[in-house]
């Protein structure tokens, strides 16, 4: 009789751990291997953990124990072969333990869905095969001339597709007169086009010395600090190329596939069948075939969006995080794992180089790179040495600057665009993706509301009409007039893309607007049209959220502006001017790539806000040295670190109370550099009829505090019917 230690998942995180069972059976069951059981009279998905020999009769052992052990029957046992290897188990017990997540959370996480240890993925779907004809015997005597004709075919290929050899009836014939064989092959149901090859760049002065930095530096993980325009994609590929011929495999991320096709095809143009391609757009069968082709070994580079840092490659060599400071690479939802800090994992797991690039460090990596954590290479001009484009701040409390006709764009934008349209060049309208936040100002005096205690910007609650600190918890009536000039038309700032679009219809007659979102992006087919078309000069504008722009060289485009530079400012997160920073980055950098020169305007209520400052001359080092100040006065990452607790339950007074209980347990431990924050209400605070309610740990030291937490999770404080979620490092609050 073997015992079987099957880890298993119910509830959110009530039950996360190993139960044993007994197993009679001869069929191959080993480590995990997924399983069926019967758990509380319900049948779910099993890992299997451990698998020993046991001597014990199954009542000796349900004596020792004091329970009844349920067997596991061979029709229960679902894999004949590892679902993981070495490696990537390694990897999955060290992002549970860092991101203190449930285990089976994070295989969910990390296997595609048909592999996934959840019942669902039984359904999901399997293997595909079609049927091939291949050439045993050449000699033609004998045969008819159809016959041959098809003979020559298949011999010509060595083997071809059943269905591409054309008449049943001939084929038969050759079948029967042993001169060929039909067989079947594993369908692969996702096939990249086969784009043009591609010659390489011959690379620049400063390519070259960042290449060879990176390849030398004796840091595991290293910092590729490059302008854009810069080419840094170009030493992603020169980089690839050289880990390829020394054998090994590549990891490429990009933020979000759909949004940058273009990353796609130069690695497909310059390394072909080689490369795989991961992301959540591909139907699962896609994704089950490119996953499995991967773990065979039938690709060496795997290009793919966050979740593709657990691709099953071998040999790994180099993975290449691009545009690193991007917030898409941390998963929104359990277990919140953010893919650089995968990377670095698996970079000390296995031995390969991580690389993160990126015109606009964050704050946290750029300061390991100063510290020597990390090794550093830079690029600080563009390729084509064009200049950045100049750029413009415009301040949108003065009303000389505003056009009658238009309620969000000003005049010097009104009339670059124009401008544009006659001469046929065109124009990008960038506004904050996360614009939704509404945030309140004066228009005619530039006053944000921000909170009395901590700062931080007031966010707007419609449903209870409150202004509310989202840092510490602060709350205020919604005022009827500025305390600074007593104006008493206040603004509440959110509004998106769509608005954007419908004023430059109605104010520019005979515009030709496109416009991407985020309800646009869902679809990546309509995107990829969009921009194509974009590109090809069948628009004027192009209106969207930040990452349209990325891993796009639009040559017409000679303007750009950030419409409303405040929304980022307003979010109710420490890393609002960053994010606001960023964005202006971008915007500045998609301007006059190619030949012509470009101009940049950025929109603000606030024009002498350092990060609009900064951000309009491109001056990373001093936005850098000013925000590093302002996370230590506040005392925010990079100088702590933080972890978010959400509780949430049906019942608001219980989900309250156990977020007190929670804080109260902590605060007796007396932790040496512990903090606590709330608990605080989140904004949104009731989610699928659940209340939720956060509290922040911040410290200066984790490992001692991140111990207690997880001692503290697994006693009976976590388990009074409340859910509590874990997100360590998050990018909120
Ligand atoms: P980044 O990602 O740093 O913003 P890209 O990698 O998109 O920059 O490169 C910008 C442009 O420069 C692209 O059009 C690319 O094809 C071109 N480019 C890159 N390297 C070279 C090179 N060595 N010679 C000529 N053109 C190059
Ligand atoms: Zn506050």
């Amino acid at each position: 009789m073997k015992l079987i230690g099957v880890l298993i998942q119910y509830g959110a995180r009530a039950v996360a751990r190993t139960f044993s069972y007994v197993y009679y059976g001869r069929k191959k069951i080993e480590p995990r291997f997924r399983v069926k059981i019967n758990f509380n009279n319900k049948e779910i998905m099993g890992f299997v953990t451990d698998v020993t020999d046991e001597n014990r009769s199954q009542e000796e052992l349900e004596q020792e124990l004091g329970y009844q052990i349920k067997e596991i029957k061979e029709a229960d046992i679902i894999d004949e072969e590892p679902l993981i290897n070495d490696e990537l188990m390694s990897l999955a017990e060290k992002v549970a333990d860092y991101y203190i997540s449930p285990l089976i959370g994070v295989l969910q996480a990390m296997l595609p869905k048909t592999l996934s240890p959840k019942l669902s993925s039984l359904h999901g779907p399997k293997i595909a095969y079609e049927k091939w004809v291949k050439c045993l015997d050449k000699d033609e005597e004998g045969l008819t001339p159809k016959q041959i004709e098809m003979l020559r075919l298949i011999a010509d290929n060595e083997e071809i597709l059943k269905k591409e050899a054309g008449s049943p009836a001939v084929l038969n014939a050759l079948i029967e007169k042993g001169k060929v064989q039909t067989f079947s092959k594993e369908k692969n149901r996702f096939v990249l086009p086969i784009e043009e090859r591609e010659n390489p760049h011959e690379m620049s002065v400063e390519q070259r010395i960042a290449y060879d930095n990176i390849l030398n530096s004796p840091k595991n993980v290293v910092l590729l600090q490059g302008v854009t325009g810069s080419g840094k994609t170009e030493v992603y590929l020169r980089l690839s190329e050289k880990y390829l011929d020394d054998g090994k495999t590549v990891l490429m991320l990009v933020p979000e596939i759909n949004l940058t096709p273009q990353m796609v095809e130069y690695f497909s143009r310059r390394f072909g069948p080689k490369v795989a391609i991961l992301h959540s757009e591909l139907t699962p069968g896609e994704r089950y075939d490119e996953y499995r082709r991967i773990a065979q070994g039938k690709a060496q580079i795997v290009v793919g969006a966050r979740s593709a840092i657990f691709a099953p490659l071998t040999n790994l060599g180099l993975i290449i995080l691009d545009e690193e400071h991007v917030e898409s690479y941390k998963q929104d939802n359990a277990p919140h794992y953010h893919a650089r800090e995968v990377a670095i994992f698996r970079g000390e797991i296995s031995g390969a180089k991580v690389l993160l690039g990126s015109a606009t460090p964050t704050l946290e990596t750029k300061a390991r790179a100063l510290r020597g954590v990390y090794g550093y290479a830079e690029m600080k001009h563009r390729v084509n040495q064009r200049p950045l484009p100049q750029t413009n701040i415009i301040d949108l409390c003065n009303r000389a600057n505003y056009d009658k006709c238009s309620e969000k764009l000003t005049k010097p934008v009104l009339n670059a665009i124009k401008e544009r349209m006659e001469r046929g060049e065109q124009s990008l309208l960038l506004i904050n993706r996360r614009g939704y936040w509404t945030a309140v100002n004066c228009p005619r005096c530039g006053y944000i509301f921000t909170c009395p205690q901590c700062g931080g910007n007031l966010t707007y609650h419609s449903y209870d009409k409150m202004l509310k600190c989202h840092h510490c918890g602060e709350v205020s009536i919604y005022p009827n007039e500025c305390p600074q000039c007593k104006n008493t038309k206040l603004r509440r700032v959110g509004y998106g893309t769509e608005r954007i679009e419908e004023e430059l219809n109605d104010i520019i007659p005979g515009i030709r607007v496109a416009r991407i979102d985020s309800d646009v992006s869902q679809v990546s087919k309509k995107m990829e049209s969009i921009l194509k078309d974009f590109k090809k000069g069948e628009y004027d504008v192009l209106v969207g959220t930040q990452m349209i722009a990325k891993g796009h060289d639009f040559p017409k485009v000679t303007m750009s502006s950030v419409v409303m530079a405040d929304i980022g400012l307003s979010l109710p997160t420490y890393r609002a001017a960053e994010r606001t920073f960023g964005l202006i980055a971008q915007a500045v950098g998609r301007s006059g790539r190619a030949d012509k020169e470009g101009i940049a305007y950025i929109q603000t209520y606030n024009p002498n806000h350092y990060a609009i400052v900064f951000g309009a001359t491109q001056d990373y080092e001093k936005f850098f040295l000013r925000e590093m100040m302002e996370r230590k006065n506040a005392q925010y990452p990079p100088f702590v670190y933080l972890i978010l607790l959400e509780f949430s339950c049906a019942n608001e007074e219980k989900c309250v109370n156990a977020a007190y209980d929670f804080k109260f347990a902590l605060q007796d431990r007396k932790l040496d550099t512990l903090t606590l924050v709330g608990p605080l209400t989140p904004f949104y605070s009731i989610v699928g009829g659940k209340y939720k309610r956060v509290l922040l740990l911040k410290m200066k030291k984790r490992d001692e505090i991140v111990s207690v937490l997880k001692e503290l999770l697994n006693s009976p404080i976590a388990n009074s019917g409340v859910d509590i979620t874990v997100d360590v490092d998050p990018l909120d609050y």
